[in-house]
Order: structure tokens, then C-alpha cells, then sequence
């Protein structure tokens, strides 16, 4: 099982306790996944479909419970990966699937009834936490950072976004890939942040100690690669770059500066005795030697003009 699908399989195991999230959940889900089929003369009917199990049964329940929709689950070769299973969840015409239609405002383009259906803050998280069901994906947090929402049209994604960036500290982006407009996210903090806005607790405790033992890796690896054995030679070259942000300083060409170069000159002035890794360890968020040694060459090359 992969990280995505456990934590697809927590969600749907959990129970949002207000009936609107259930219905925002459902709703999400159809928009991701949904699509109509006529059936003769009966009328139309609404299908969707998973390769979770899970998220099957747990959507036929909402289903059931929200609309008055009752569900037939079909289990299906999946066609594009082979050995795994589709479920697909059909409402024909006469189970209820008018009603469906009507409460959801049919199924297309993301529209005015989405947005009705996610109106409170509540259910904003539970529609998002439909769409991360039906079309979400969250990387294994040892292998990278990456939580994505596979929209299809762009037009969807750019809503998906605007929904997603509207809870504090989210700032998705929007990239095409192959002609699928995809909403993503690739920094931990903000991916952390989004496994707790659908409900993915488990998860989210799982993925900050990955977290935090890749910071302490990383920080033993720059505190491993540092070099403190030529202190004279390192005290030289601080002189030389204190030399260099005091003539900027003076020329009045320190806003010229990028911001974080910035920083690096105003921490060397406060610590013109550490080493380049001290430094390193000094900024926020942290940076290896030979990051800092860049950094102070460019203010060099900068003060000469
Ligand atoms: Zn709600």
C-alpha cells in the first residue's frame, strides 16, 4: 500500500460528524470522479468511480445517507494499470439519481452549487477532502514532498486552487501536465497543513516524523562536512568580507541587495569570528558551508561593484 492510498483508506474510515461536511465530502468526490449515463427511457443516471475499496463503501454510505441515492458497486478491471481493480458506484435513474442531480446542480463545469455546497469553513475542508479521495495523491514523505490534486481542465483547477488557498498557509500552484491541469503543493509544512484540513491525523503525525528525522539527517550531514581546521585562513576571509558589507554599507547599496544576502551580511557583521558552518546553522531555515561561502563571495563581488 502506498502512502496516498493509506491515507485515502484513514479518511474513509473516519466519520465527519456534521451532516453539511457529508454532504460537501460526496459532493467533492462526484465532482472529481462523477459522470451521467442515460439509461432508455428511465432517465439519467450518475457513476463514479475509485480504485479504493474503501472510498467505495464509504461514499455509497454518504450517498445513501445525504441524498436519498442508493448505489450498486461494481468491481471492474482497471483498465490503465493492470492487476488492480476499479470500483465504480452507479445511481440509476430510479435509485435516486435526480435527486442527486438536482442537489448537486448536475455535474460539469465547477460551478455556483459547488460552491453553495462548500459555503462554511466546515465544509470547505470536507469538499476538499472529496476531491483528495477522488483525485488526490501525497507522496511517500521519505521519497519527497509532493501532494497533488489531478483536476483534468484547467478552468476546475484554478477553483480547486482558489479553495486551497484559502485556508491560511496554503499556496498551491497550478502546473499542466500532458493536458492535465494538476494543483500541487511541494513544501512539507504546507503539505503537513493540508493532511490536517481533511482529516488525515494519522497520517499527518506519520509524515512529521519523517519530517523531522530528514532535518536531523541533514543537519548531521552540514555538521559533518564542516571544516574548522584552518581557523587562520577562515578568520582571513571573514575580515575580507566584513571589509566588503562595510563599504556597501557606506556606498549606501545595501537595499541592492537580495534579501537573503542581506541576511547573510548582517549576520557576519554580528558574528565575525564563526566559521562559514556556524553561519550556516545561524540562518533560517539553515544552510550547508558551501551555501554560505557563496553567498559571501557574491556580497564580495557586489561591494567591488
Ligand atoms: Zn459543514
Amino acid at each position: 500500500m502506498s502512502f496516498s492510498s493509506d491515507t485515502k483508506n484513514e479518511i474513509a474510515h473516519s466519520r465527519a460528524a456534521k451532516p453539511c461536511c457529508r454532504s460537501a465530502v460526496a459532493a467533492g468526490f462526484i465532482r472529481a470522479r462523477g459522470y451521467v449515463f442515460p439509461q432508455g427511457r428511465a432517465g439519467i443516471g450518475v457513476a463514479m468511480t475509485t480504485e479504493n475499496p474503501a472510498v467505495a463503501r464509504y461514499i455509497k454510505t454518504l450517498l445513501f445517507e445525504r441524498f436519498g441515492a442508493s448505489a450498486s458497486l461494481h468491481v471492474g478491471d482497471c483498465g490503465f494499470k493492470k492487476g488492480r481493480h476499479a470500483y465504480e458506484l452507479k445511481v440509476a435513474p430510479e435509485k435516486g439519481a435526480d435527486r442527486l442531480l438536482s442537489q448537486l446542480g448536475g455535474i460539469g463545469p465547477l460551478g455556483a452549487a459547488d460552491e453553495r455546497l462548500y459555503k462554511g469553513k466546515c465544509c470547505r475542508k470536507a469538499y476538499l477532502k472529496g476531491l483528495f479521495l477522488g483525485v488526490g495523491t501525497v507522496s511517500e514523505p521519505e521519497k519527497g514532498y509532493n501532494l497533488e490534486i489531478a483536476c483534468g481542465d484547467e478552468a476546475f483547477a484554478y477553483a480547486v486552487r482558489r479553495l486551497m488557498n484559502s485556508f491560511p498557509g496554503i499556496h498551491a500552484r497550478v502546473r499542466t501536465r500532458r493536458g492535465n491541469a494538476i494543483v500541487y503543493l511541494k513544501n512539507a509544512e504546507q503539505i503537513k497543513d493540508t493532511l490536517n484540513i481533511i482529516g488525515a491525523h494519522a497520517h499527518l503525525l506519520k509524515f512529521e516524523n519523517v519530517m523531522i528525522l530528514k532535518n536531523i539527517r541533514n543537519r548531521t550531514n552540514r555538521i559533518n562536512n564542516c571544516d574548522n581546521a584552518n581557523l587562520d585562513r577562515a578568520l582571513g576571509a571573514a575580515n575580507r568580507q566584513i571589509e566588503a558589507i562595510d563599504r556597501i554599507r557606506m556606498e549606501g547599496r545595501m537595499d541592492e541587495l537580495p534579501s537573503h544576502l542581506i541576511d547573510m551580511a548582517l549576520l557576519r557583521l554580528e558574528r565575525p569570528e564563526a566559521s562559514l558552518c556556524e553561519l550556516g546553522e545561524l540562518l533560517d531555515p539553515p544552510i550547508g558551508k558551501s551555501a554560505v561561502h557563496d553567498r559571501l563571495r557574491r556580497i564580495i563581488e557586489f561591494s567591488r561593484g
